[in-house]
């Protein structure tokens, strides 16, 4: 299925690109295991095996997807685009950005496959990936010092270390809705979203959660279904996003900025080459001012209203509050029905703004003025009490459906891991380990697992962190200690307990200087029954990334070396 979906995926966009079969050769036996095994062909998988193939290690990228992409070839819904402008979610290296035109400020999903394929092309990265290939289980050979790493295929690889590259939404979350398997018409999560695509004009479309996926699923949704029935549990604080197209000229202008742009997209405390707070408490500040600096982060567009303003405004309540009220009265002008205005944006905020993930619209609230569109309050009006073949039962009435869109979100941050086989060297299960919360080093290392290294997992910036950014920085670290362990002949590396307990503490440090702990949002792992709540994401990424290069010049300090 996945390959006849690939085929018609490369016919519509124009693909060319063969991934050569790496089936059963002779990388990765065990008799030649892989210098570096790579899990997944996003951001920072590409940048792993582009930089350590570059610095002469032998290494094989794996990946479930049949393109590259990430969560770009797995979020196939209408409307996918990203939140993050041109030129931050790009890589920075020139030979990939010189020849590459984009067309608008967010890219949408089709534009950023076709990056992915220009990346692999220009870098010439396909014929060390094997794709539509799902890791299902690793173990650690201590005596070989080797994983043995199966997959999907039925075959094992052999390599000496294993990079995943899982991104943090890997794992789509379906909610244990009764009867949902009954439903009769088309049902797909918003990141399993067939290839071929799926058909909304003229039919009864229902979305379940109103998420960044949501939003984006609905602007389309909402002009060409007979009918679109949003099912919200908690509004969405969204942002304007200011969508831009670029034209030749326009490209030729930005790209005479670039290498400055890039260079200060490193060294900024939000990773956006532009983005930056006013280290000044916004309740403090006279009315004027913030008035007018709020204004123009909202006129600006993007993630400017979020981090653009002041740096306490994820800290300081009544900061906040001044935000949220910001946002409030702006958004409520653009809905007509007031009853519906108290339920989109509320008088009083439904948590406090910015600590659930912002999503960025370019006419979501106008949409909820249509004829054809109907909120459905599951938290407040009318909460589900089953899924018919037919539709929707709450406990006001029935809501008939053709379609059935869960905008559901992830197992954030953990579940791409734990889904996985892991063993730790005393044979207990990754997932084991982490039943009670997260226990990592720095986000990259995990004791009793050693030679794995994540990158944009749990306990490093990840979330909060623009994904190009993150893959080039977080990126550039764990390729500089592999080199370091290959120049020392060191074949071991492992995060000692010990420093997986303070990074747990600095986590709970962190999350304890900002009001992110007050949502039930999935950076607190709070939107997955049982799971533990913790801060799954760091907030700081130039503090993390300080604290990274401390631990590398004090010889890798948290870790054990053999
Ligand atoms: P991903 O792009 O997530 O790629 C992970 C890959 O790992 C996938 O291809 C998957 O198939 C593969 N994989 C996972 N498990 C296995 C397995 N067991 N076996 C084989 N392969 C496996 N970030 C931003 O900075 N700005 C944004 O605006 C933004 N928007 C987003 C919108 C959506 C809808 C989503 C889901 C995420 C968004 N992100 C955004 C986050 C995004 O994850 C990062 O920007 C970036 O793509 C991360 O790259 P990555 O390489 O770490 O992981």
């Amino acid at each position: 299925t996945l390959r006849v979906a690939d085929a018609r995926l490369r016919r519509r966009l124009g693909l060319a690109m063969a991934f050569p079969d790496h089936t059963n050769n002779s990388m990765g036996t065990s008799d030649a295991p892989l210098d570096v095994l790579v899990i997944g062909a996003g951001f920072h998988g590409l940048y792993q095996l582009w930089r350590l193939r570059g610095a002469g290690f032998r290494v094989l990228l794996v990946d479930g997807g049949a393109a590259p992409g990430g969560v770009w070839y797995w979020n196939a819904y209408p409307g996918a685009r990203v939140d993050s402008a041109i030129p931050d979610y790009e890589f920075s290296m020139e030979p990939v950005w010189r020849d590459w035109q984009w067309q608008e400020r967010f890219p949408g999903r089709e534009e950023l496959i076709r990056y992915f394929e220009h990346v692999t092309r220009v870098l010439d990265l396909a014929r060390d990936m094997r794709m539509a290939t799902w890791v299902t289980g690793a173990r650690f050979d201590e005596a070989a010092r080797v994983w043995q790493v199966s997959t999907d295929a039925g075959d094992t690889i052999a390599a000496r270390f294993v990079l995943p590259c899982l991104g943090f939404a890997s794992r789509p979350y379906v909610p244990d809705l009764p009867g949902l398997s009954s439903f009769a018409g088309d049902c797909h999560h918003t990141a399993r979203w067939p290839q071929a695509g799926v058909p909304l004009a003229g039919r009864r479309v229902g979305v379940l959660g109103t998420g960044a996926s949501g939003v984006q699923v609905i602007q389309e949704a909402a002009p060409i279904a007979q009918h679109l029935t949003v099912f919200q549990r908690t509004p969405m604080l969204a942002l304007p996003m200011r969508q831009q197209r670029y034209s030749a000229a326009d490209m030729a202008e930005l790209k005479r900025h670039y290498p400055e742009m890039f260079r200060r997209r490193a060294v900024a405390q939000s990773s956006y080459w532009d983005i930056s707070a006013r280290r000044a408490p916004a309740h403090a500040a006279p009315v004027a001012e913030r008035e007018q600096l709020f204004q123009a982060a909202w006129a600006a567009g993007g993630f400017q209203f979020w981090a653009g303003t002041y740096n306490d405004i994820l800290a300081h309540p009544v900061s906040n509050r001044l935000a949220y009220d910001f946002w409030r009265d702006r958004t409520r002008a653009r809905i007509r029905d007031p009853r519906l205005a108290e339920r989109l944006a509320p008088t009083e905020p439904p948590h406090p703004f910015g600590t659930k993930r912002p999503a960025l619209e370019q006419n979501y609230y106008e949409m909820f003025n249509r004829e054809n569109v109907a909120l459905v309050d599951i938290r407040q009006d009318e909460p589900i009490v089953a899924i018919e073949p037919g539709g929707v039962r709450t406990t006001r009435g029935f809501h008939a459906l053709d379609v059935l869109i869960l905008a559901t979100g992830f197992d954030a941050g953990t579940g791409g891991l734990t889904q996985i086989d892991v063993r730790l060297s005393d044979g207990r299960a990754l997932s084991d380990l982490w039943a009670n919360g997260v226990v990592t080093h720095l986000g990259i290392g995990i004791p009793g697992v050693p030679n794995w290294l994540m990158l944009y997992g749990p306990q490093s910036p990840t979330a909060f962190c623009n994904g190009p950014t993150c893959a080039e920085l977080q990126g550039d670290w764990v390729v500089e200690c592999l080199q370091y362990l290959r120049a020392h002949g060191l074949t071991r590396i492992e995060a000692t307990a010990d420093a997986a307990a303070a990074w747990g503490a600095h986590m709970r440090v962190v999350a304890g200087r900002s009001l992110l702990a007050e949502a039930d949002s999935w950076y607190m792992g709070a939107n997955i029954p049982g799971k533990p709540r913790e801060l799954l994401f760091h907030p700081g990424a130039q503090e993390y990334l300080s604290l990274c290069r401390q631990s590398a010049a004090a010889g890798y300090a948290g870790f054990a070396l053999a």
